[in-house]
């Protein structure tokens, strides 16, 4: 049995290629399956089912959102959704509105202080997309101010550093009644990458299955060895389903590869099928 990928961005968020791009480069490596979970939209998931469609790749409709957790920003994946289920777009308006407040905000304080980023060239230069600190990022890397993507985090956008802002995040409960509405499950998103302490890990973890989430990420691109065993085990423990992807991002994360992460993410297609039966039992009650 083949292998899937089921962490993918696109133009639509902060992802470097097309949905159509996505398909005929999951094609091209051979995967099964592939989701689209851009941020905060779903607005890709669309088009990449219709482009899977036409290349004879199966293509999961997805989303991944941020939610706040006791404080803390988690990141919750929506599968099989509607991407046009009118629930979804009032929810994800408000995500945008805030998200555009803010880049106004953090556009303003490096303009004032000399870098030349503007707001209308990022809308500009990235049609439709749900705009975030990456596009901020890349427009300091054109404009000579940084040499990476990441030096414009680490000298100016990542949490504490002076251009950063914070964004708020939707209430876990919103985001999972607005994916459960749109006709989707709710998985965990690499609950292993925030680097929490134990038992704040395992109370969200217990929050989000008490919330309705049926799975989370075992395999996921920046996880050793050590941490992917430890999130089976957490899975099998709280009873989630083992999901995984790569969060593949184009070149706006060039370490991360489609399908493989960044060398062995491996997430069978037999996981794919086992969430797809739990969103089918969920759909006949
Ligand atoms: P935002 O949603 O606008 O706050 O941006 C968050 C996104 O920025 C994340 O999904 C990451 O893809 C990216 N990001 C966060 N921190 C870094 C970093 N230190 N280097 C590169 N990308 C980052
Ligand atoms: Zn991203
Ligand atoms: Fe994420
Ligand atoms: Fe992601």
């Amino acid at each position: 049995m083949g292998t899937v990928d089921l962490h993918i961005h696109t133009t639509a968020s902060d992802g470097t290629l097309t949905p159509a791009e996505v398909v005929d480069l999951a094609k091209s490596l051979g995967l099964e399956a592939i989701a689209i979970t851009d941020h905060d939209t779903a607005a890709g998931a669309g088009p990449g089912v219709a482009a899977g469609l036409a290349a004879g790749l199966e293509v999961i409709p997805g989303i991944e959102v941020s939610v706040d957790f006791r404080g803390r920003e988690i990141h919750i994946l929506g599968y099989f959704i509607d991407p046009e289920d009118p629930a979804l777009q009032p929810v994800l308006d408000w995500v945008v509105e805030d998200r555009d407040r803010r880049n106004e905000k953090i556009v303003g304080m490096l303009e004032r202080d000399g870098y030349g980023v503007s707001l209308a060239a990022l809308k500009r230069e990235n049609p439709g997309a749900v705009i975030g600190r990456p596009h901020i990022a890349r427009a300091l890397l054109a404009g000579g101010h940084v040499s990476s993507v990441n030096e414009a985090f680490d000298r100016f956008l990542a949490e504490g550093k002076p251009y950063f802002l914070p964004r708020a995040y939707l209430p876990l409960q919103q985001a999972m009644d607005s994916i459960r509405t749109a006709g989707g499950v709710a998985v965990l998103a690499h609950p292993l990458w925030w680097g929490f302490e134990d038992s704040f890990l395992r109370d969200m973890i217990a929050a989000v299955k008490a919330a309705g989430v049926v799975g989370m990420e075992v395999q996921y691109s920046t996880y050793t060895p050590e941490q992917t065993a430890y999130a089976m085990t957490l899975a099998e423990e709280f009873g989630l389903l083992p999901t995984g992807g790569s969060d593949f991002h184009g070149d706006a994360k060039p370490e991360v590869r489609m399908g493989v992460g960044m060398g062995d993410l491996n997430v069978p297609r037999a996981w794919l099928d086992s969430l797809r039966a739990r969103r089918d039992d969920m759909t006949i009650d």
